[in-house]
């Protein structure tokens, strides 16, 4: 069943072309109450050494460049299996597989996850948010022909019907 996941993050990433370079794997997973999606990031920063310091004054020196390898996994509330049929799971998969995209694009996580609490407090579900996640989210629809959908607040209604039917 996790293979449909890695199948269809493929997709929705064709709407994100800034996040190429990057890791992303997506899953389902047990997730907590009333949560949907959750994306965990790894930014892991290298100072590069400089050899020629070393040998040439004894004295070690790090290049001001750092090198961030990022890595993502996106986890998809297992619960979500249960809708059917498949074509209709993967619109429901997609949309909030493109949510988490788009707080990676946004670097909503690389640069405050050292402070949780900051992160709390920073609007990030913001309309500007939402309007860019429906207009990614219809990118990716128009790769299956699937009609764009123009109302993110129906969008929005929609995902919380199916999540109070399967108790998320
Ligand atoms: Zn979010």
């Amino acid at each position: 069943m996790s293979d449909e996941c890695t199948e269809w993050i493929l997709e929705c990433r064709e709407a994100f072309p800034k996040l190429d370079r990057f890791t992303i794997t997506s899953e389902y997973k047990k997730l907590g109450k009333n949560v949907l999606g959750r994306v965990k990031g790894q930014v892991e920063r290298y100072r590069d050494i400089k050899p020629k310091s070393i040998f040439l004054d004894g004295e070690v020196k790090f290049s001001t460049k750092t090198k961030e390898e990022h890595s993502y996994q996106i986890f998809i509330n297992e619960k979500l299996k249960k809708v059917e049929p498949d074509n209709f799971r993967k619109q429901v998969i997609q949309n909030i597989m493109t949510h988490e995209l788009l707080h990676i694009e946004n670097k909503d996580l690389t640069t405050l996850s050292k402070k949780y609490s900051r992160r709390m407090k920073k609007k990030i579900h913001v309309s500007d948010f939402h309007k860019e996640c429906l207009d990614r989210f219809n990118q990716i629809r128009k790769i299956n022909n699937i009609n764009p959908i123009k109302s993110y607040d129906q969008l929005k209604e929609a995902e919380s019907k199916i999540a109070t039917k399967l108790k998320i």
